[in-house]
């Protein structure tokens, strides 16, 4: 029996995840939560776990007068969320809380020797250089949640060793696939927010209207299989069945298809390396016949190439880069820039925070910081 911890629970990833408890064998030792305390309530009871960490120190206080019948445990803030993370009967931490605030947490739970089922994308975009060593160090396993490095990494299950020569990264295209930039002017947020396969949070529904999303996952293949950028290519595959393909020297490509559902990557990133029965329905590839695959139309989204260029500096650049795309969606979201206006407010955070080669924590910290300073300052 796996005792896992789940950074976000209430979230889109991490209730997937408590639906398919029932099919791995796992017992969840913590949860934690920003401020859905009415959801966080619900799922303590139902899971018995020993901690609940509540990001918002108010909510946190209400909650534990809430459960103060259960014995189980409720702290705030970042400590809470380390403490969550970092809990000595832990064997994997799934990070599905939305944003770089999981890099913190990430970090420790690596230092404490926990396996990560990572859904949380932005902690590698933003330092995948040093999670990446640290994980190394540690001996701990980094288990890809996100659709498409679940694939990769499925891929490479049957590569016996062989590396890669090409990663062919596939994206749905989001609802604004073969509009153009002109068009994208007008388009609202109701639009924005209705994605044509996937049903997921607000920020990542968001990032992939922009593709913005396709470029954060393009920087986070590049740290998890260790490639170069350029030997990434995205492939725009309307259906979503075709999760990722990876091409070997010999010219030969293994992809893995599945319908969308992330509850197969998750399961598979808690199960790894056995397989057992998923709630996903199978996949009926006679009715799925027509699979379309077309390149990107970098002119109309201009994030991936602003995700190419951070890709290929490394150093602070995506962490300003995200830092800037989760200002200008959160200001999306809140009414206060139209849809266009996310990428150019991100260009110009790349253009203007000091560009450093090599990183601390520190250092992103800051980056991070400085990009939302002034993508707040652009909007003002
Ligand atoms: P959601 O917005 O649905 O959920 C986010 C979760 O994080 C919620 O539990 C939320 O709590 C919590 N949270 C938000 N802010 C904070 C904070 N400051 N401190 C602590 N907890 C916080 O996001 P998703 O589940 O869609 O996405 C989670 C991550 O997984 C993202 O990085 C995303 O890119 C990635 N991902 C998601 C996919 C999907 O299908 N949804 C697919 C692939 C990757 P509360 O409910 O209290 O607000
Ligand atoms: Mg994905």
């Amino acid at each position: 029996m796996k005792n896992i911890v789940i950074l976000g629970s209430t979230g889109s990833i991490g209730t997937q995840t408590i639906d398919i408890l029932d099919s791995i064998d796992a017992n969840v030792c913590a949860i934690s939560v920003n401020t859905n305390i009415e959801r966080a309530e619900q799922q303590a009871r139902l899971l018995q776990p020993s901690l609940v960490a509540v990001y918002d120190a108010e909510k946190a206080s209400e909650l534990k007068i809430r459960l103060a019948d259960t014995g189980i445990r409720v702290v705030s803030g970042m400590e809470g969320l380390i403490e969550a993370a970092t809990l000595p009967e832990a064997d994997v931490i799934v990070t599905a809380v939305v944003g770089m605030v999981g890099l913190l947490p990430t970090l420790a739970a690596i230092d404490a020797g926990k396996d990560i089922a990572l859904a949380n994308k932005e902690t590698l975009v933003c330092a995948g250089q040093i999670v990446m060593k640290r994980a190394r160090e540690k001996g701990v396993a980094i288990l890809p949640v996100d659709s498409e490095h679940s694939a990769i990494f499925q891929c490479l299950q049957g590569a016996a060793g062989n590396g890669i020569s090409r990663i062919l990264l596939t994206a749905s295209g989001g609802p604004f696939f073969g509009m153009s930039r002109e068009q994208m002017r007008h388009v609202t947020k109701e639009q924005a927010l209705h994605h044509p396969n996937w049903s997921m949070g607000a920020k990542i529904t968001i990032d992939s209207a922009s593709m913005m999303n396709k470029g954060l996952e393009l920087i986070e293949a590049m740290w998890l299989y260790d490639v170069e950028p350029d030997d990434i290519d995205i492939v725009v595959h309307r259906e979503s069945i075709v999760h990722s393909a990876v091409e070997f020297t010999d010219g030969s490509v293994i992809a893995q298809m599945g319908n969308p559902d992330m509850r197969l990557p998750i399961q598979y990133a808690l199960t790894y390396p056995a397989r057992v029965p998923c709630k996903v329905p199978p996949l009926d590839l006679p009715r799925r016949h027509n699979l379309t695959f077309f390149a990107p139309d970098e002119e109309a989204f201009p994030a991936l190439g602003l995700a190419r260029r951070a890709a290929a500096a490394r150093g602070n650049l995506g962490a300003v880069m995200n830092g800037a795309n989760e200002a200008a969606v959160d200001l999306f979201l809140h009414d206060q820039i139209p849809f266009y206006r996310i990428p150019e407010l991100v260009r110009e955070a790349m253009d203007t925070v000091d560009y450093l080669p090599e990183i601390t924590v520190e250092d992103v910290l800051e980056s991070d910081r400085a990009a939302r300073d002034i993508v707040h300052s652009l909007v003002k």
